[in-house]
């Protein structure tokens, strides 16, 4: 009987584990009802059979008791204790009690093998040997006691027969629990270890999990994996931190979105949209948490099913917002000047770029302003480089503030500065207005005294200004090249300029900044002058004039207005030029009201919009009137319709005002502008004046009569009176008042605009 240490080690601490016991509790109640039925069994035997011998019934009754207290014991849940029981309990009833007293030797010689085992069995090899031992020494010493008569006289054949069949049966048992055990003993084992390997792989896999999760929170990488069947998604605890997420709130693809920065959520979903159909995923958008926008990486794989239809998503969440910053910053390194914050060369051509290519597909204009400082290099020599980097930095400002938002100021480096003008329209002589607009602003703007430490320091920039686009592709560096030795002949010019690269337009240029300046000194010097061109009524009756300012240039002579008034206009000069022409025509009212034939004339004045949108236009006019003394009634101001175009009520409150006191107005060049019949209504005028374009075509085409003929009728409904003007020949003459009945005339046909005397023949003899 060899037992191998390693089984009876093992075996018992493995069965005395208490997570062992389900099964043996089933396999207890059925040897205990086993044991009870044949208890009872034999009992009922012995009644039927033996009904002589009551005191054999012990037997079997103490293996019915012993049945029921193992039951008991085993149903409150004491195993080991019933175990015991049942083992020593079973081993005195068979040994002591059966064999003595007899009725149960049938029972015994099939049940002590089944003893045996289950002593094995329950509580361990070693129990086995140990209940065949006792049984042995107790058959042994009962038959001793026997032989030396100590035990009530009995026939010995049958204890000692008995004795030999339970030694026989005890060993029987002993070689099959040894059996059993050794048949087991392999599998035990092997359950055992794969019990430990369980054990030990479910702490592997318990601490790589933990790894895992502090691997993910180390990278800042958290995992997820949706089903896309179920939709269920399953994310990791470095993800919910990543996401925000609180503990017990399941994620979803909706909640999540609704996280999503608005202006990301389109191109995330479209990125999905297009995962799930076979692109990959990886894509970066910003959640919104709280009031926090972070970026995130969300890279996905697809597990397919059969069919070739992804099934799931196994996906990493990043947080990349200090990538993201870091990039920034980057991009603010390479692409800014470090001293002013300006984009750099590098950024500037990237935008010059862009732009070139907006305009070579829709033909707008562009500018380019290269700017240098004069005498810059004076300045860092004499104060230090301190100084110089703050007037850099002032003039970057000051540039800043002369451009719009979406043109580009940059620093190219030292004193060099450039600034692109993009889409100023398709008109080329347009945008050449416009970039000399902002290069005079510019000019204007750095020439103000700069605060440098302690000292006021002046400084002037040379500009050179050159145009691309317009549909014309060339390459990037040409128009930089232009503007650059366009500055160069600023320079040359004196500095403190700007010039335009194209000849051409560096002409106009000139010739408009002479006119401008020509203007100004015209002013001063008192070279305007006025002619008066008669009105007339439908019987050629001179009723007033209508004076038109011109220019008595000391070279040139006489100038048409045709080529000031517009320049004046966008100067603001029409301003004190309208003003000395209302006073002059105030005066010459006063003078004619000592002539009776005179004195009933009036005197139409154009009055230009600029100078009417002016705050003090009422008493501007007012005052000239009342200083020059002459009669407001004979005084008509003429607007353009273009005036029209904004702020109406302020129109019509002024008009008001000056109406009070008597002045009267005419709308100037009807029908040419914007004229709206509402406005019409609501304006005080006194005229309509038909624009020369419509009376010109009136012989000829049958449109401008019908437009003459209804300005006429609409005017006379209004109850204003209409004045046709650049009236040239007689029968212009007859059908606008004869055929239409036109109030008053002006033109050609009459007279040209005259100088005063002439003018003042001409009323008088007519
Ligand atoms: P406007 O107000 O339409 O003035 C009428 C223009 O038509 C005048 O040109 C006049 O000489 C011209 N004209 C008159 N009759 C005929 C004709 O039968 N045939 C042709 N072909 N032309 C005729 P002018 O004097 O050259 O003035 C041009 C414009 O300059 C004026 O147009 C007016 O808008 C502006 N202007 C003139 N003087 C002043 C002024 O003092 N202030 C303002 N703001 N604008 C003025
Ligand atoms: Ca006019």
């Amino acid at each position: 009987m060899t037992i191998s240490p390693d089984t009876s080690r093992v075996a018992p601490a493995d069965w005395d584990h208490p997570a062992a016991w389900g099964p043996t509790k089933t396999f207890f109640y059925l040897t205990l009802a086993a044991l009870f039925a044949g208890a009872a069994l034999v009992a009922a035997a012995l009644v039927v059979f033996a009904p002589e011998r009551h005191e054999r019934l012990l037997g079997p009754g103490l293996i019915a008791l012993v049945a029921l207290v193992g039951a008991w014991l085993v149903h409150i849940g004491r195993i080991v204790s019933a175990r015991w029981f049942l083992a020593s309990g079973i081993w005195i009833a068979f040994t002591l009690i059966a064999t003595f007293t007899g009725g149960v030797r049938a029972p015994v010689a099939l049940g002590y093998p089944v003893f045996i085992v289950m002593c094995g069995w329950q509580i361990g090899a070693r129990a086995a040997m140990i209940a065949v031992g006792a049984t042995v020494l107790a058959v042994v010493g009962l038959a001793a006691a026997e032989a030396k008569q100590l035990l009530p006289a009995a026939p010995l054949y049958l204890p000692a027969m008995h004795a030999s069949v339970l030694v026989v049966v005890s060993l029987l048992g002993a070689a099959m629990i040894v059996l059993l055990v050794k048949a087991y003993r392999g599998k035990l084992t092997q359950l055992h270890r794969s019990r430990e390997d369980l054990r030990r792989h479910s702490g592997e896999v318990e601490a790589s999990r933990a790894t895992l999760q502090r691997a993910q929170s180390v990278a800042r990488v958290g995992s997820w994996t949706i089903d896309l069947i179920t939709r269920r998604v399953e994310v990791s605890q470095e993800t919910r931190r990543i996401l925000g997420l609180p503990d017990g709130i399941e994620s979803d693809f909706p909640t999540y979105l609704a996280r999503v920065y608005e202006g990301d959520r389109a191109a995330l979903q479209a990125a999905w949209a297009a995962a799930l159909s076979g692109a990959g995923f990886d894509h970066e958008h910003r959640i919104v948490d709280g009031t926090h926008v972070r970026w995130l990486r969300q890279k996905a794989e697809f597990e397919t099913g059969p069919d070739g239809t992804p099934i799931r998503a196994l996906g990493i969440a990043q947080d990349i917002t200090e990538r993201k910053q870091a990039d920034e910053r980057i991009a603010e390194l390479a692409f800014h000047d470090q001293l002013s914050g300006l984009p750099n060369r590098t950024l500037l051509l990237d935008r010059l770029k862009q732009v070139m290519a907006a305009s070579e597909r829709d033909g707008s204009y562009s500018a380019l302003l290269f700017l240098d400082l004069d005498n810059f290099k004076t300045l860092n020599d004499t104060l230090g480089h301190d100084m110089g980097d703050q007037l850099l930095q002032q003039v970057a400002n000051r540039l800043m503030g002369c451009v719009r938002a979406g043109d580009t100021v940059a620093r190219l480096g030292g004193d060099e500065f450039v600034v692109m003008l993009a889409g100023l329209g398709v008109v080329e002589a347009t945008a050449v207005m416009a970039a000399e607009i902002v290069g005079e602003k510019i000019l204007s703007a750095l020439s103000q005294p700069y605060q440098i430490g302690h000292h006021d320091y002046r400084s002037t920039p040379s500009i050179g200004i050159t145009l691309f686009g317009g549909g014309r592709a060339e390459p990037i560096e040409e128009p930089l090249k232009r503007a650059d030795l366009a500055m160069y002949q600023s320079k040359a010019g004196g500095r403190n300029t700007l010039r335009f690269f194209d000849p051409k337009m560096q002409s106009a240029v000139t010739d408009r900044v002479t006119l401008e300046a020509g203007l100004r000194a015209a002013l001063m010097r008192e070279e305007f002058v006025l002619h008066f061109q008669p009105l007339v009524t439908g019987t050629g009756k001179v009723t007033g004039a209508e004076v038109l300012v011109r220019w008595q240039h000391p070279e040139r002579g006489l100038v048409s207005p045709v080529e000031f008034i517009s320049l004046a206009e966008e100067t603001g000069l029409i301003v004190p030029l309208g003003q000395w022409v209302m006073e002059q025509a105030c005066t010459q009212l006063n003078l004619w009201a000592a002539q009776p034939a005179l004195s009933e004339l009036t005197i139409a004045v154009n009055v230009s919009a600029r100078q009417f949108r002016k705050p003090d236009f009422v008493e501007q006019v007012l005052s000239a009137v009342v200083r020059s003394g002459a009669s407001a009634r004979q005084l008509k101001l003429e607007l353009t319709e273009s005036l029209l175009v904004t702020n109406v009520e302020d129109i019509i409150a002024k008009m008001t005002a000056l109406k009070a006191h008597g002045i009267g107005f005419a709308l100037n060049d009807f029908g040419t502008g914007y004229s709206s019949l509402s406005y019409l209504s609501r304006l005080p005028l006194d005229q309509l004046k038909i624009d020369r374009s419509f009376v010109m075509g009136i012989e000829t085409n049958p449109h401008a009569v019908s437009i003459c003929a209804a300005t006429i009728s609409l005017a006379h409904s209004l109850g204003l009176k209409v004045v046709a003007e650049g009236v040239e020949t007689a029968a212009q003459h007859d059908l606008l008042h004869l055929g239409h009945g036109c109030d008053y005339l002006q033109g050609y046909l009459f007279s040209r605009p005259l100088p005063i005397a002439q003018f003042e023949a001409f009323a008088r003899a007519h």
